[in-house]
C-alpha cells in the first residue's frame, strides 16, 4: 500500500501525541471536529465554541457550511491558537460509505487550509472517533498516515491531542510503527 510512500515536501513535519484539552493548545492552528453546518455541537466542538467566545458562531454562520471531507478556517478568537480549522469527518456507517477516504480528506484539507493561512504548527483531536463512532484504531491509522505523508511543506509540527488514555495509546502505537 502506501506505507513506504515518501513525504511530498522537503523536511517532514514532527508528529507528536499527548493527553490534553485542545482548547488550551498554543499551536498556530487547532482543529475542530465540526459538523457540516458548522453549528455549535457537543464534544470537542462544544468545548471549542465555549472557549473561543461568541465571535466564532458568527464567523461560522457567515461561512455557512462545509462538506464532509472538507475543512474551513476561522480566527481563533479567545483561544490561544491564531486559527481554528473546522474539519468535517464522516459519520461511521460500517466502513462501506467511503469513510476512510473522507476521513483522510478531512485531515489533508485541514493541513492545506492551515498552511494557506500561514500556520506552521497544528493540533488535531481524534476526528470522528466520538459522537461520529469511527473505530479508534482505524481512525488513528488514517490520521497518522495522512499527516505523515500529505502535510504541505509549511507545516513543521503536528500534535495529536488525546482526550483519554485509550486514544493516546492508539496514537503512540501508530506513531511508533
Ligand atoms: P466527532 O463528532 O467527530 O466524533 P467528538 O467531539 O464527539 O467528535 O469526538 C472526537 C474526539 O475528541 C474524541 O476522542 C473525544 O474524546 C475528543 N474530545 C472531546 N473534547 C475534547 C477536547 N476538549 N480536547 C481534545 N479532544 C476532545
Amino acid at each position: 500500500m502506501c506505507a513506504g510512500r515518501p513525504y511530498r515536501g522537503g523536511v517532514p513535519p514532527r508528529l507528536r501525541a499527548a493527553l490534553g484539552d485542545i482548547t488550551a493548545e498554543a499551536t498556530d492552528a487547532v482543529v475542530n471536529a465540526a459538523n457540516a453546518g458548522l453549528a455549535r455541537g457537543a464534544g470537542v466542538c462544544g468545548a471549542i465554541f465555549a472557549a473561543a467566545g461568541p465571535g466564532l458562531a458568527e464567523a461560522c454562520s457567515a461561512i455557512g457550511g462545509c462538506p464532509t471531507g472538507g475543512a474551513v478556517v476561522t480566527p481563533g478568537f479567545a483561544l490561544p491558537a491564531r486559527f481554528i480549522v473546522h474539519a468535517v469527518g464522516p459519520v461511521w456507517s460500517g466502513g462501506e460509505q467511503d469513510e476512510p477516504e473522507l476521513l483522510a480528506s478531512a485531515y489533508r484539507r485541514s493541513l492545506e487550509v492551515a498552511a494557506e493561512a500561514g500556520a506552521q504548527s497544528i493540533a488535531f483531536p481524534a476526528i470522528s472517533t466520538g459522537i461520529y463512532r469511527y473505530p479508534l484504531v482505524e481512525a488513528t491509522e488514517v490520521a497518522v498516515r495522512t499527516c505523515r505523508h500529505d502535510a504541505p511543506p509549511g507545516i513543521q509540527l503536528i500534535r495529536f491531542v488525546c482526550f483519554d488514555d485509550a486514544t493516546l495509546a492508539a496514537y503512540e502505537r501508530e506513531l511508533s510503527g
